[in-house]
């Protein structure tokens, strides 16, 4: 199945959104399958973002990752990144549909809340860039165990 990486940015966790933007994706039917904090540091952004490197204030973009620590979250899901790139909203918060996450919660191209793979060929290398093989974890989704012990249905 499809897996796609999500970056709840500095935005979103100074804000107090990592529950709702992390619920969002939960009740869509999107599975967790990695989750951790982290620190974000210079090196590793300027492999993420090497596509902006050009853009005069790449710098203030990269400040922006590392104001604080971030939540790095790998969902699993046929058409995962499609799903979760269209549940981000386009960049510029402003613009984005309402509905969506950075239409919903953000007002900036910067500050827009979260990172979302743009392929499935990016995903992968976003996912091996931030996720050790380890910490990926294929599990069984299905709640029926976990609602009921088995003498009780
Ligand atoms: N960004 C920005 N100004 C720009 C372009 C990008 O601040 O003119 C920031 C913004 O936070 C965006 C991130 O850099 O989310 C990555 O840019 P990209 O074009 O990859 O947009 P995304 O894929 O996040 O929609
Ligand atoms: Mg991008």
């Amino acid at each position: 199945m499809e897996k796609t990486l999500i970056i709840l940015k500095p935005s979103a966790v100074q804000r107090s959104l990592i529950g709702e933007v992390i619920q969002r994706f939960e009740k869509k039917g999107l599975q967790v399958c990695g989750m951790k904090m982290m620190q974000l540091k210079n090196e590793i952004l300027n492999e993420h973002y090497a596509h902006l490197a050009h853009l005069p204030f790449f710098q203030r973009i990269k400040d922006s990752m590392m104001a604080s620590p971030v939540i790095v979250c790998c969902l699993q899901g046929k058409d995962a990144v499609r799903v979760v790139r269209s549940m981000a909203g386009v960049t510029n918060g402003r613009d984005a549909a309402p509905g969506t996450i950075r239409g919903d919660y953000s007002m900036s191209v910067q500050e827009n809340i979260i990172h979302a793979s743009d392929s499935v060929e990016t995903a992968a290398i976003e996912l091996k860039r931030f996720f050790k093989d380890e910490e990926i974890f294929e599990y069984a989704f299905n709640p029926m165990n976990f609602l009921y012990a088995g003498n009780e249905v």
